[in-house]
Order: C-alpha cells, then sequence, then structure tokens
C-alpha cells in the first residue's frame, strides 16, 4: 500500500498551542496498524504537490502570523479549492479554519481567505476562551478541546457545523451554539488540545475517509484507547457534560 500522505502546511508559523500533535496522533494512528504513512512539511515558499496529499492538516496561529503567512497561503488558493472539491481530506484547526472562509476581518485589517467554506470571520470584542466540548456526528463520545479566539465565525446559511456547543463552550461566535465546519472530507473547528490525541475517534474518521478516498479499505483495526478515552472523559464530566 503506498504511504499515506499527511501535509503540514506551513508548520513554522500555525502551530498553537500543540497543534502540531495532531499529525503526530494521524501518524502514530496509521503505523500502529500497520499502515504505512509519511509526513510532509510544506513551509513558506516551498511548492506543494496536492495530488499526492491525503491529509492536509493546517494549525492555528496568532493574528501577527496570520498576517505573516496570508500570502503564501494565498498562493495555494486555487490547488486547495480542488483539493477539497475533489474530496481531499484536511483539517484546519482555529487560525487555519478561519482561513477556509471568505475573509478574516481584524479591526483596520483584513485577510483574504482560501474561499474553500462560505463563512466569514469578524475580530469581536475580548477573546473567547477556556476548555471546550461539543457533540458531533463524527464521534459517538463529546469532543473535547480548549479555545481561544478573538475572530468569530459565522457559517452562511446551509453550511454544516462540525457540531452542537455543550457547557459553557463558546464555539464558532459565542451566540449560534454551533461550532467548526464539516463540509465533505473538510473538517475546521476552533479546538485546540491538541484536538485528535484528545479525541481518537476524529483522528480515526478522518484517516478512515482518507484511506476510502484512495479507494484502500477504511475498515481500521481498533486500538486501545482506554487512556485517551478515560481522559476525555474527565475532561467531559470537569466541564459538567457527563
Ligand atoms: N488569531 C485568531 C484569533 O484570535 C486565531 C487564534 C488561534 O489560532 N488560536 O481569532
Amino acid at each position: 500500500m503506498k504511504p499515506v500522505n499527511i501535509v503540514h502546511l506551513f508548520p513554522e508559523l500555525l502551530n498553537l498551542y500543540g497543534d502540531g500533535g495532531n499529525v503526530m496522533a494521524l501518524r502514530r494512528r496509521c503505523e500502529w496498524r500497520g499502515i504505512p504513512v509519511q509526513v510532509s512539511e510544506v513551509g513558506m515558499g516551498d511548492a506543494m504537490d496536492f495530488a499526492h496529499a491525503d491529509i492536509v492538516f493546517i494549525g492555528g496561529g496568532a493574528d501577527r502570523e496570520q498576517l505573516i503567512v496570508k500570502d503564501a497561503m494565498m498562493g495555494h488558493k486555487a490547488e486547495l479549492q480542488s483539493y477539497v472539491a475533489d474530496g481531499g481530506v484536511l483539517l484546519a484547526v482555529c487560525g487555519g479554519y478561519q482561513f477556509l472562509g471568505h475573509r478574516y476581518v481584524m479591526g483596520e485589517e483584513s485577510v483574504e481567505g482560501l474561499g474553500i467554506v462560505d463563512m466569514e470571520t469578524v475580530r469581536g470584542e475580548g477573546r473567547l476562551i477556556g476548555n471546550a466540548v461539543i457533540e458531533s456526528d463524527i464521534a459517538s463520545m463529546p469532543i473535547v478541546g480548549f479555545e481561544n479566539h478573538g475572530g468569530r465565525t459565522t457559517l452562511g446559511s446551509g453550511v454544516k457545523p462540525l457540531g452542537r456547543v455543550l457547557g459553557a463552550t463558546h464555539g464558532n461566535n459565542g451566540e449560534d451554539g454551533l461550532e467548526g465546519v464539516h463540509q465533505g472530507n473538510l473538517v475546521g473547528t476552533y479546538l485546540h488540545g491538541p484536538l485528535l490525541p484528545k479525541n481518537p475517534q476524529v483522528a480515526d474518521y478522518l484517516i478512515a475517509r482518507a484511506l476510502e478516498r484512495r479507494g484502500d479499505s477504511c475498515e481500521l483495526a481498533p486500538l486501545d484507547d482506554a487512556v485517551e478515552n478515560e481522559a476525555n472523559r474527565v475532561m467531559a464530566s470537569r466541564l459538567g457534560v457527563l
């Protein structure tokens, strides 16, 4: 089987709160099952071959980093749009998630988005910070994580969120009860954590979609997730959800 190619986009700038752990979790969960895997890091100015990507990951970043990376990101706009339109698996977290929309307006300045998802982000008063928990149809367990964002994201009508906030979680904008986006094989979310080590079901969802898209079997051998599941349960119950 040809290796599952995980592409980590701009790891030097978009990598907040351990977001790189998402790539480690994807890699390990493939390796533990004997699925060949490789990780390609694409930095600013690097060319990138999306034709051979199986999972693309974009992490979070402060407004400052988003401003630094925006031109390089737009340099991949057309390729990323066609990769997603072709069913490519993409996970984007927080600052990376905001790039999926039309734009991120931060006061005087505005960052153009990739236009892959019909959504817009505007920086609001104060920041939405805290441990977070949501319910989503891609996981039977609650999805737990940590959010810290000034941007408020509003999905266009008919755009499917990743899930609904539980407890005191803020989610996309602190108002409509929605969190993230889930469109085809694309998942965007405000949840750091990192997300995937804390939520193995989400990691496996992405791996399975990547294998399925290539025509490989997406039946994943079960792993011993007792520790991960217990950590998830403790956090969900601390947040008053279980
Ligand atoms: N800079 C963005 C915001 O504050 C994203 C922050 C993040 O990735 N945690 O909204």
